[in-house]
């Protein structure tokens, strides 16, 4: 994978285009709740800032309709944020497609919300051309965007004078490929969490790269019912059970293998109050549902970790938001910190399990991005990333 890097560019004079991904979460006054995404972006615009360079940054913020910006819809809140980062004032220039704004070596200005513009999400052609017109330069550090081709993802790629890789997105790419593609093995992927469909390619995918492939949640569950156990009222896709059977087929003819859980914390409903059961995965009531990995499945879990060269890891063993069905996550999380591995991790409760477990320390890298981390395990091309490959050479 080969893209320019914006280390490596002389910035000094120049115009500079960063698209960041600043989609802060915010309560119902519109305080920003958790900032990371907004310090991971500081490092390019300081790069840009301290080289010299006049710096416009952009982000998409939630879900606006086109053509407005609603009061949810606008970034005066994360203008406030960066300003106190970058301990400089932060203009917010809203209607800034046609320009007819000035920002000056060594300033930034945020513009206004990119996804409210008309054509951005349809990676509109004119819309990306009059965006490319702006700059100079042009700087991708939105991982989080890079599975959605849209105008300040893609388009703007192929129309300004460079395209390249902020320092994040150069992060991302550097640490997914390492992972992927000369892992030290063992390599062990473990994939748990609630959106079984949507992750059962990646399990594909992985089935032909890992050495062993654990599986937690709700497509555990699934797995389960491939190998012909009784799940009660658990999550899982009844018609996926043929998709994990190629799975575990696979990962067999390789050496490789699937371990599943041979206990598990049942209850009778997912809440604050349950009353959970550790059980044998073969004592599964009908109105049981399966909420965590039991002990014995943690502490095996836990021991395929220890011994590991490479873990990727995408997706809680279970509900981890209720103590009682924490177990699980929060051992497999320590076998994480405390393993001599290279590991990676991301996906949106992914993020939220490392923090509840304090090991963001202790892990080798976290991804920023859900879909587009997902994306990539599954091997696919994603299209900002492509965009910028497309502009290697010129
Ligand atoms: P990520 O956002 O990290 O990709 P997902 O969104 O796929 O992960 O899944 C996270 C959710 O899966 C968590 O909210 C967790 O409560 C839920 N979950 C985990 N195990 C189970 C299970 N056995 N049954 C139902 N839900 C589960
Ligand atoms: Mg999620």
């Amino acid at each position: 994978m080969q893209v320019k890097k914006l280390a490596d560019l002389d910035v000094r004079g120049k115009k500079v285009f960063i698209r960041a991904d600043l989609n802060v979460p915010q309560d119902d006054a519109g305080n920003i709740t958790e900032d990371t995404r907004i310090r991971a972006s500081i490092p390019s615009i300081q790069y840009c800032l301290d080289n010299g360079a006049a710096v416009m940054v952009t982000s998409h913020l939630g879900r606006p309709t086109e053509g407005t910006v609603g009061p949810d819809d606008t970034l005066a809140p994360v203008a406030v944020r960066l300003g106190q980062l970058l301990h400089k004032p932060v203009k917010l220039v809203s209607g800034w497609v046609d320009g007819g704004f000035t920002v000056e070596p060594g300033q930034i200005v945020l513009l206004e919300n990119c996804r409210c513009n008309k054509g951005e999400k349809k990676d509109n052609e004119e819309l990306a051309r009059k965006m490319a017109a702006l700059c100079d330069i042009y700087v991708n550090d939105a991982f989080g965007t890079a599975h959605r081709a849209e105008a300040t993802t893609h388009g703007i790629a192929r129309f300004a004078p460079v395209a390249c890789a902020g320092m994040l997105m150069g992060a991302e790419i550097d640490a997914l490929s390492k992972a992927l593609h000369e892992p030290k093995r063992p390599l062990v992927a473990i994939v748990g969490g609630a959106k079984v469909s949507t992750k059962l390619t990646i399990l594909k995918t992985l089935a032909d790269k890992v050495d062993q492939l654990i599986v937690g949640g709700g497509i555990a569950n699934t797995f389960l019912l491939a190998a012909g156990k009784r799940i009660g009222e658990s999550l899982a896709e009844p018609e996926m059970v043929r998709e994990a059977q190629q799975v575990m087929d696979i990962m067999k003819a390789r050496g490789a293998e699937v371990p599943l859980p041979v206990d598990v914390v049942v209850a009778d409903e997912v809440s604050a109050l349950a009353r959970a059961n550790r059980i044998s995965v073969d004592e599964v009531g009908p109105h049981d549902r399966i909420l965590d990995f039991g002990p014995k499945s943690s502490a095996r879990l836990a021991d395929i970790i220890a011994h590991a060269g490479t873990i990727v890891w995408n997706g809680p063993v279970g509900v981890f938001e209720h103590a009682q069905f924490a177990g699980g996550t929060k051992m497999m999380a320590s076998a994480i910190a405390h393993s001599e591995a290279f590991s990676i991790a991301g996906g949106g409760d992914t993020l939220a399990a490392i923090a509840k477990f304090h090991i963001a320390n202790d892990v080798g890298y976290i991804s920023t991005g859900g879909g587009a981390f997902l994306e990539f395990l599954e091997g696919k091309t994603l299209p900002a990333i492509a965009a910028l490959e497309a502009r290697f050479g010129g």
